[in-house]
């Protein structure tokens, strides 16, 4: 697909989701950026005025905390941190508050954790209600709930939140707006040949090799993080566009005629296409919400079956148990030391233990019970890649 075409289609989009990050909300000296704040809630309500759907997905909490307590190093302890994001969300909100309400804007602040999308019930509560603030006409401001979140309960870079979000809401686009124009050949802060890089058809591991450790003292993102979350997101049949979120014109591309503007350059960003066939919700939560309770190791040929033939996983592939789940519980899938898919198991880790590496017709002998054939059905399974 030609990329000017590409970058066009994004225009019809109605439901997009915005991510901007602490180095673009904040100076160097820590403060709230408030110009930035200004330019970027004048282009969401500018969006919203087109009729189209916004969920903004920000960072800085933390840093807004920082900087109004005058801390100039993002504090190594967790409890320090999640103090920081309780005073920093108050006065985000505020903001956007104000700056929004200038526009009449409502605005609805969402904070969630990682247990509040990897349960499937509270997934689709959170669904729910993020939908019916849209349906009000309001913006929802989400972030994660640093506060509580900690360790497995942390999702922890908003790159990747805003991924989900984006699965969560059934979102047509996601935009990261950041400190760098986009995906680059080589680090531009340390070759002057390196070019930006338009249109990711593909993110292979070439494309991921081009995620150096980017990130600002005050975020918790990277280059990496946004490959991360450009892969959830086409995975999820999503284009994602990492952007500059600096200028006053950083989401102009949904509007403006780009051929008549500049006749073969695109804007200026790149673009990570949705794959040709997709995770729909129900897989896209499982393959990157979920928070897997254990790993069952299989053999290749167990693996080829499932990544090329999209077979079920059948007790004779499995190798080995990791962890200790239950029936219903879902586990990674790993085959010579990586993990490719993820699935609902049938059967316990114990269970497993015992009927591993036989033909599905011992097991009920085995066990003296026989829920299913498979220890992971298809339609229960999601492949990562
Ligand atoms: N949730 C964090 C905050 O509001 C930011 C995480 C990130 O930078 O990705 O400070």
């Amino acid at each position: 697909m030609k990329t000017i075409e590409a970058w066009q289609n994004l225009q019809s989009a109605q439901r997009m989701v915005i991510k901007v990050g602490t180095s673009t909300l904040t100076y160097k000296t820590g403060k709230l950026n408030l110009s930035a704040m200004e330019r970027l809630v004048r282009q969401l309500a500018d969006i919203k005025n087109q009729g189209r759907e916004v969920l903004l997905v920000t960072s800085a909490a933390v840093g807004a905390g920082m900087g109004r307590l005058n801390i100039k190093e993002k504090p190594n302890t967790i409890s320090d941190r999640q103090a920081l994001a309780a005073i920093g969300q108050g006065i985000l909100m505020h903001i956007y508050e104000k700056l929004f309400g200038e526009y009449g804007v409502v605005v609805a602040q969402v904070l969630l954790t990682k247990d509040d999308v990897a349960d499937r019930q509270r997934y689709l509560n959170a669904r729910t209600t993020v939908r019916q603030i849209m349906a009000f006409g309001a913006v929802p401001i989400i972030n994660e709930n640093d506060t509580v979140a900690f360790d497995q309960i942390q999702i922890g870079d908003n790159d990747t939140l805003s991924a989900m979000v984006s699965g969560l809401v059934d979102a047509e686009l996601l935009v990261i707006l950041s400190d760098v124009d986009g995906l680059f050949s080589n680090d531009p802060r340390e070759s002057s040949q390196a070019t930006l890089i338009p249109l990711v058809e593909d993110i292979t591991p070439e494309i991921e090799a081009l995620a150096g450790g980017t990130g600002s003292k005050f975020g918790s993102g990277g280059m990496k993080t946004k490959i991360a979350a450009a892969r959830i997101a086409v995975s999820q049949g999503i284009p994602m566009v990492l952007t500059n979120g600096s200028g006053d014109r950083s989401l102009s591309f949904l509007h403006k005629n780009i051929k008549s503007d500049a006749v073969d350059t695109p804007p200026h960003g790149t673009l990570f296409l949705p794959k040709p066939s997709f995770l729909g919700n129900r897989k896209g939560w499982l393959a990157f919400s979920t928070r897997p309770a254990g790993a069952v190791l299989v053999d290749a040929g167990a693996s080829k079956a499932i990544a090329d033939k999209g077979k079920s996983l059948l007790p004779s592939g499995i190798l080995a148990v990791e962890g200790t789940f239950g029936r219903g519980e879902v586990v990674d899938i790993t085959c010579c030391s990586e993990t490719f898919a993820r699935g609902i198991v049938n059967y316990s880790s114990g269970d497993i233990e015992r009927i591993k590496g036989k033909h599905s017709s011992e097991v009920e002998c085995i066990l003296g019970f026989g829920h299913e054939q498979e220890v992971i059905h298809r339609n229960n399974l999601s492949l990562w890649k």
